[in-house]
């Protein structure tokens, strides 16, 4: 089980490092980290749960937050329609993106960034990304945009050492990004 102490803060530099592609068929050890990570991220959307077991509530995890530098990530969050997107993604590789940008209002979060970093973070709008599916045990292809895309985005970020904050307009953290949609 995953607890807050088992995720690692951007003050530990592992999280700075490239994660390696995963190999099938899944060892035990991998499968046990995807699991464990798909129950973080449940526990944490619950409220009992989350206060019990004083989880930080996320929309999503990867595998290098925890230390693991493997690439993985779990995604669970509903889109503007109220659809809910649920992925647990064993090395997802992004196939192509809109050149529309796209940025979300309210500015990103992390559960490894515990000090807040205000600004807008430009995403591309939409997003076509294969992977295998852990949650479906086969190998999908996600065409996604808007708020699932940004997330996505930025748990695949992670798989390559990077953090939202990298993004932001350090001179104009908070003017919003000329010609990118604003997802609210
Ligand atoms: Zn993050």
């Amino acid at each position: 089980m995953i607890l807050k102490k088992d995720i690692i803060t951007d003050k530990n530099p592992l999280l700075r490092n490239r994660s390696v592609d995963v190999t099938f068929p899944l060892s035990k050890e991998d499968e046990q980290t995807i699991q464990d990570m798909i129950k973080y991220i449940d526990m944490s959307q619950d409220n009992d749960l989350s206060l019990k077991y004083d989880l930080q509530p996320g929309v999503g995890l990867a595998a290098p937050q925890i230390g693991v530098l493997k690439k993985m990530f779990v995604v669970k969050a509903e889109d503007e329609k109220g659809v809910l997107h649920h992925y647990a993604l064993i090395n997802p590789k992004l196939l192509s993106h809109s050149v529309q940008d796209s940025y979300l209002a309210s500015g990103e979060g992390c559960l490894s960034v515990p000090t807040s970093h205000e600004g807008f973070v430009k995403r591309h709008y939409k997003i076509k990304m294969s992977g295998y599916d852990y949650l479906t045990k086969q190998d999908v292809v996600i065409s996604v945009k808007g708020y699932i895309s940004i997330i996505i985005q930025h748990e695949y970020d992670h798989l390559f050492g990077i953090l939202y904050y990298d993004h932001i307009d350090k001179k104009n953290p908070l003017v919003p990004i000329e010609g990118a949609i604003e997802v609210v």
